[in-house]
């Protein structure tokens, strides 16, 4: 997973997003000593700030959260040694900007460098706990078929809210498939005792579904409970056609907190097109890539809700620029749950699916033919 370690939770009673981040602490080595960040601390600490460390792969930068604007505190702080430079940053999403210092910033997922390489995420929609064999099938088949982590709803928001909505049966599921195949896993949580679980269990990537894009009080806590940890998160697109700085303000949030590991997932947005069960919105990528150095993993399943639609979305999507994409895929389909029977992928036409977007990747990327198989 991903080094976006940022050490002790944030002992912040309030985001860093509500006090409008605007001062970056940019240090002359990568990472701060535990003394040098001491000496950042007492001085900003004289000011009434707090010092919120934002820790990137390459480097780790410095929030100043609080009233930020004290001349006589960015003097002091700009005459430290081993800072390089103090810098206000104007983007309504300072952390996430394509201009950020975290720009180098690398999310990582399993043996997957997100923008290096292909990613792909597959598996069931929904686990079924009364056939757990399933889902370890469709693990192992998954694996088969090249993908190299493995989706799979524990707890399921529902069109219907009288729908099934999942059981905490279904996490020990994931976590024997993850074991058994050594494939990250991926999962939906809706709230504070999905996340404590899924994160007690190892899930490795939390997923923040359409129906919750834009529920702060969740984003926050996901945001708190992965600081200073290696876990990302994957957050959807509202099912609504929000504007992008929506949608990049939204995962700036959960990386406010410490972790910037954050991977922002297009599904389809609402009304849906005439015959698919949303407006498939793949487009979006070069868009979104011209703000924000996060990576993007396109779901085309939630996109246009039907298997037989699905190959030609995921196609689209990496054309378009996606770093991943993200697909329902069962080992019998028809057997499944949830979005499962219309929806899932046989694994052949998984396998189908991902030699062909890897083809597409590298065709991209002006990679040799032989890198494209
Ligand atoms: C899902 O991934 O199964 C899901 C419910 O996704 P979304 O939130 O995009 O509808
Ligand atoms: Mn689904």
């Amino acid at each position: 997973m991903g080094r976006g370690s940022a050490g002790a939770e944030p002992s912040l009673g309030q985001s860093l997003f509500f006090n409008h981040i605007t001062v970056m602490i940019l240090p002359k080595p990568n990472r701060l000593t535990p003394e040098q960040l001491s000496e950042l601390t007492a001085i900003v600490t004289e000011f009434g700030c707090k010092i919120q460390p934002i820790v990137g792969t390459v480097r780790t930068i410095y929030a100043i959260v609080g009233d930020e604007r004290h001349e006589l505190m960015i003097n002091r702080l700009e005459g430290l040694p081993f800072v390089d430079r103090v810098d206000t940053i104007q983007s309504p999403h300072k952390l996430m900007d394509i201009k950020s210092d975290l720009a180098t910033h690398r999310v990582r997922v399993g043996s997957v460098n997100l923008g290096e390489e292909l990613l792909v995420i597959a598996g069931q929609c929904t686990i079924d706990p009364k056939n757990p064999n399933y889902f370890l099938e469709t693990a192992q088949a998954v694996k088969e078929a090249g993908a190299q982590a493995l989706r799979g709803g524990v707890w399921k928001p529902r069109t219907n809210p009288y729908s099934f909505q999942g059981d905490a049966r279904s996490l020990e599921i994931l976590m024997d498939a993850s074991r058994r195949t050594g494939l990250p896993v991926v999962t939906e949580v809706m709230e504070q005792e999905h996340i404590n679980l899924a994160l007690d269990a190892g899930v490795h990537v939390l997923q923040i579904g359409a129906r919750n894009a834009l529920n702060y009080s969740l984003l926050r806590q996901v945001g708190r409970a992965i600081a200073g940890r290696t876990t990302a998160v994957m957050l959807k697109r509202s099912i609504h056609l929000g504007p992008l700085n929506e949608f990049i303000s939204a995962a700036e949030y959960i990386a406010a907190f410490g972790n910037p590991n954050v991977i922002l997932c297009p599904r389809g947005t609402q009304p849906g097109l005439d015959g698919y069960r949303n407006h498939p919105d793949e487009s979006i990528t070069p868009l979104l890539k011209e703000r924000t150095w996060a990576p993007v993993v396109v779901d085309p399943s939630h996109s246009v809700g039907k298997a037989a639609y699905v190959p030609a979305c995921a196609l689209a999507a990496v054309a378009y620029g996606a770093d991943g994409l993200c697909i329902e895929a069962h080992v019998n389909p028809s057997h499944g749950i949830g979005d499962d029977p219309k929806q899932a992928v046989t694994p052949a036409a998984l396998a189908d699916i991902i030699s062909q977007t890897r083809a597409v990747y590298a065709l991209r990327r002006g990679q040799p033919a032989a890198a494209r198989a």
